[in-house]
């Protein structure tokens, strides 16, 4: 078993790849540990699958290749080398040289530390300004106010992780990003590194303002996954209470009026209190509902609900 899995996402990047492994071999082979090199190639149609043959033909030993049948996207193709990576820590990289292997051992000089995460963050970023750079700021700025877990640099792919803090969730959409936030929930210690970043050279970028887009939407999910996935009445159960509360005090505010001769079928205030009153009862409905769900899938799947560091006790 390799000490150390390295993952990296491959999608149309031929030009990069030959300068990629040498940057790679040398960062690894002079790191004093064993490691191993998954590559996972998401559908690529420019000739990278060829080459990534090659490189497995040359070194068996330290590489691995995972070919998709299509374009899975990059937050599939980092599931996928996570789900076959057998480190014990697991590194993941971009494949277009934007983020530089060489910074991998200060990465791991951090784990050593004893930290659970580190977080690469490019301080100087090479892209884009106005459709890349700036959009960024804001979603990061954004997910930090929302989630609490503070870092500069959710974006940056190139990350390193002690495998158990990975253990549990599964990545949709374009979650990758928000590792460090599942992560921070079952108490993993984050930090953060400057790590250099260079302009592309070769290859296209994949994405454009609408990743910010689809980051924000993503963001309501983890925020709701985080806060209310375990007991999620409190939120349906809370809103409907609220809108119970208001529906009355507005039916009963009616109920007075008729006291001075108001007749209350006419206002429009009618409808809001018995539309608030309804809404409430079904917010209420489907907490329960929700709560049904949360066993089925905590129970179904033996998923304990916390997570446990390490435990002090005699072996028999
Ligand atoms: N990538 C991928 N599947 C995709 C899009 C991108 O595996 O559908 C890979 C791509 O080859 C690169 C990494 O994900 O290694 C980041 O892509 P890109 O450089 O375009 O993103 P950016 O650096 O602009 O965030
Ligand atoms: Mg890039």
């Amino acid at each position: 078993m390799p000490e150390l899995s390295l993952i990296v996402p491959v999608y149309n990047e031929r030009q990069n790849l030959p300068l990629l492994f040498e940057a790679i071999y040398a960062t690894l082979a002079s790191s004093g540990r064993t490691w191993e090199v998954i590559f996972v190639d998401d559908g690529s149609h420019d000739g990278s699958t060829d080459v990534l043959h090659d490189v497995f033909q040359r070194d068996p030993e330290h590489v691995r290749v995972i070919v998709f049948r299509r374009n899975f996207g990059q937050t599939a193709a980092i599931a996928a080398g996570i789900d076959h990576a057998q480190g014990d820590v697991i590194i993941l990289l971009d494949a277009d040289l934007q983020n530089d292997p060489a910074d991998i051992p200060i990465l791991l000089a951090k784990l050593d530390e004893g930290y659970d995460l580190v977080s690469g963050w490019r301080k100087n970023r090479k892209d884009n300004a106005l459709m890349r750079t700036f959009p960024s700021r804001v979603a990061n700025w954004l997910i930090s106010l929302v989630t609490g877990v503070h870092l500069h640099d959710y974006g940056c792919t190139l990350k390193a992780y002690r495998r158990e803090v990975l253990a549990g969730f599964r990545l949709y959409g374009e979650m990758h990003r928000f590792i460090p936030v599942f992560a921070h929930s079952i108490g993993a210690r984050i930090t953060e590194v400057e790590v250099r970043h260079h302009p592309r050279k070769f290859g296209k970028a994949k994405y454009g303002l609408e990743r910010t887009l689809k980051v924000i939407l993503d963001l309501f999910t983890v925020k709701f996954l985080l806060d209310y996935a375990g007991k999620p009445i409190y939120l349906f159960g809370g809103t409907g209470l609220v809108l119970i509360g208001l529906g009355m005090a507005d039916l009963f505010y009616l109920f007075l009026r008729r006291f001075w001769g108001i007749p209350a079928a006419t206002s429009p205030l009618l409808l809001v209190g018995v539309m608030f009153v309804i809404m409430g009862f079904q917010s209420i409905l489907m907490g329960l509902i929700a709560e049904l769900l949360v066993r089925t899938y905590h129970e179904s799947q033996s998923k304990p609900t916390y997570s446990i560091r390490t435990i002090l006790e005699q072996k028999e």
